[in-house]
């Protein structure tokens, strides 16, 4: 319990020092040449990593596929920071909790971009944070495209599009 409380107030700390978690990443040592957490098959600084550390300097995620890729890894690596700026403001839960899931793999089944919008259907899967089975989160995300950014908007269950 301890442990749980000590971790949140941990992640409640990145959310507001991103400078932070740069230091903790680097200290961590994050493997830049090691595949990608999205399953690309790529290095993850030729993948993810250019977009995590190219936001500040306005390089953006080139597609939705790239964008809803790079957030998953920044759900994998803990970048909360990476998450809220690329969540549209209609929909923003304006802070993030993240909770301590355990990544296990990512499955981009389509991907589709009409203008400035696109839709991506993947199927994450994640351990809960007690243990137990591995679940999946099979999602439809909406993603917009502003200034030449994209953003995430929201996602549904296929099922009810
Ligand atoms: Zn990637």
């Amino acid at each position: 319990m301890l442990q749980r409380r000590a971790l949140r107030h941990a992640l409640r700390i990145w959310l507001r020092r991103p400078a932070s978690i740069i230091a903790t990443m680097r200290k961590k040592g994050m493997p830049s040449h090691l595949p990608c957490p999205c399953g690309s098959g790529l290095a993850y600084a030729e993948c993810c990593g250019a977009w995590h550390g190219g936001l500040a300097q306005g390089q953006f995620a080139p597609t939705p596929e790239a964008l809803m890729r790079s957030r998953y890894s920044a759900y994998v690596l803990g970048l909360p920071n990476y998450l809220m700026a690329t969540w549209h403001g209609s929909s923003s839960p304006g802070e993030l909790d993240m909770q301590p899931l355990k990544w296990l793999g990512l499955e981009v089944r389509h991907a589709e971009q009409s203008g400035d919008a696109g839709v991506v259907e993947f199927v994450a899967r994640f351990r809960p944070p007690h243990g137990g089975p591995a679940e999946r989160l099979h999602e439809l995300s909406r993603f917009v495209r502003e200034q030449g950014q994209w953003f995430y908007i929201d996602g549904q269950p296929p099922s009810e599009q």
